[in-house]
C-alpha cells in the first residue's frame, strides 16, 4: 500500500484497488461511475490500478478487488481465483456477486441445454449455473444491492481505508420505509420484501412507492413464516411474492423450498 499523503502528520495509507467484472450488467461499477458530486474525493482515498469500466490501464497489483457478477464460465471461475490470489482484501460488489442476481433465475430451469438453446439459438456460448462468488473462493465483505448503492459503498471504502470496522445494518427495509414516513404499500394492495430483506439502501424502491424486491438478501431473522401471513391476509397471491423471493438468490433455500411447497400444492 502506498503512503503518500499524511494526516496531522500520521500517514495515510492509499491502497490500491481494482474493479473487475464477471457475468453481469456492470450496473454496480457504472454507479461508482456516476457519483460525480463526491468522485474526485472518493479518488483521493485510494489509487486505482484497475477499472475496465472507467480507464485503459491495468496492473495486477492492488490490495483491494472489488468483483461485480457471478460466475457462469469455467473462465471466469479461473480469472476468479488469480484476482483471489493478488487481493489482499477481496469484496463481493452488488447483489450477482453476492447472490448470483437476476443471473442465477436461469438455475430454476432444470434443463440448462433447454435454455441455451432457446436464448442463443444456431450461436451457442459456454455458460453454466449462475453462483455468488463465495462458493468458488473466500470473500472478505459483501456489498449488497442491485445496483449497490454508491453512498454505502463511499462510506464502505473509507472504512477500509480508516482500518475501521464495518458491519452492515441488522434491521429490515421497513425501518428505513417508516423513518421515511411512506404509506405501506401493503396497505395499497401491493407486495413488498421490506419485512424480510436488509435494510441499507434508505428504502430507495419503496420511497419511489415501489414494493422492495429483497435486491439486499434477507435481514438477520427474517421472518417468511409472518411475510406468508401478511400476504394471505392481503389476499396477495403467493406467487407473486416468490417471484420477488427468487429474483436477486439472496432467500435461496427459503426460496426454492417455497416454490418446491407451491409446485407440490398446485
Ligand atoms: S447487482 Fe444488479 S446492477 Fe449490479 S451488476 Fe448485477 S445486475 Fe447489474
Ligand atoms: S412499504 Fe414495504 S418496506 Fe415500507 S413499511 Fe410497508 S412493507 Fe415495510
Ligand atoms: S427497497 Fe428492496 S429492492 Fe429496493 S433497493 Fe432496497 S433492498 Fe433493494
Amino acid at each position: 500500500m502506498k503512503t503518500e499523503r499524511t494526516f496531522l502528520g500520521v500517514p495515510v495509507v492509499k491502497p490500491r484497488v481494482g474493479f473487475f467484472d464477471l457475468s453481469s450488467c456492470e450496473g454496480c461499477q457504472l454507479q461508482i461511475l456516476n457519483n460525480e458530486a463526491t468522485l474526485l474525493s472518493f479518488l483521493s482515498l485510494v489509487e486505482i490500478v484497475n477499472f475496465r469500466e472507467g480507464m485503459k490501464e491495468k496492473s495486477d497489483e492492488y490490495d483491494i478487488a472489488f468483483v461485480e457478477g457471478s460466475v457462469t464460465r469455467a473462465d471466469e471461475e479461473e480469472r476468479l481465483k488469480r484476482i483471489r490470489e493478488n487481493a489482499g482484501t477481496l469484496v463481493a460488489l452488488g447483489s450477482c456477486a453476492c447472490f448470483g442476481g437476476v443471473n442465477q433465475l436461469k438455475n430454476r430451469f432444470h434443463d440448462l441445454e433447454w435454455v441455451k438453446k432457446e436464448v442463443y439459438g444456431d450461436f451457442p456460448i459456454e455458460t453454466r449455473e449462475a453462483r455468488p462468488i463465495s462458493a468458488f473462493v473466500p470473500v472478505d465483505l459483501e456489498i449488497y444491492g442491485c445496483p449497490i448503492k454508491k453512498e454505502e459503498v463511499e462510506k464502505i471504502v473509507t472504512k477500509l481505508v480508516l482500518g475501521h470496522e464495518i458491519s452492515h445494518p441488522n434491521f429490515p427495509v421497513c425501518m428505513e420505509c417508516k423513518a421515511n414516513e411512506n404509506v405501506c404499500l401493503y396497505d395499497l394492495g401491493e407486495p413488498c420484501l421490506g419485512p424480510v430483506t436488509r435494510a441499507g439502501c434508505d428504502s430507495w424502491c419503496t420511497s419511489n412507492r415501489m414494493g422492495c424486491w429483497g435486491c439486499r438478501g434477507p435481514a438477520p431473522a427474517a421472518n417468511l413464516e409472518q411475510l406468508e401471513e401478511i400476504i394471505k391476509q392481503k389476499n396477495i397471491p403467493q406467487e407473486r411474492l416468490l417471484d420477488r423471493l427468487e429474483c436477486f438468490g439472496g432467500f435461496g433455500e427459503a426460496a426454492r423450498k417455497m416454490r418446491h411447497r407451491l409446485e407440490k400444492n398446485s
